[in-house]
């Protein structure tokens, strides 16, 4: 359970710097979740709702925001959104010689009371 761990993570690093600001509560989260992480994003999700419970955040808005990578086609060129690690070029599925995006996992947005 590779996602409840970096559940716990997440709410330890809010909590952290909840405390730093001496917010009363937290109100709204977003993290990103790059759809080639390795984070599976529905399981983080529901691991983060079940870890919330008494926590600072029980009461936040959680938004959790996909992002997927884009890769650059080897063959030719096209570039095209990838949501697994092994997606290739809808055109000439061929294998992509870059990839950017698509690897992010983290707290972008945080508002506090
Ligand atoms: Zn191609």
């Amino acid at each position: 359970m590779h996602e409840f761990s970096l559940a716990v993570e997440v709410i330890n690093l809010v909590q952290h710097e909840a405390e730093r600001r001496s917010a009363r509560s937290i109100q709204e989260i977003s993290i990103e979740v790059g759809d080639l992480s390795g984070v599976e994003a529905d399981s983080f999700e529901s691991a983060l709702e079940l870890l919330v419970k008494d926590t600072c955040l029980d009461k936040a808005i959680i938004t959790i925001k996909r992002i997927p990578g884009i890769g650059k086609c080897n063959g030719c060129n096209a570039e095209f959104e990838m949501n697994h690690r092994m997606d290739v070029c809808p055109i000439c599925r061929c294998f992509p010689s870059e990839i950017s995006g698509g690897q992010e996992f983290r707290v972008v947005e945080m508002v506090v009371e």
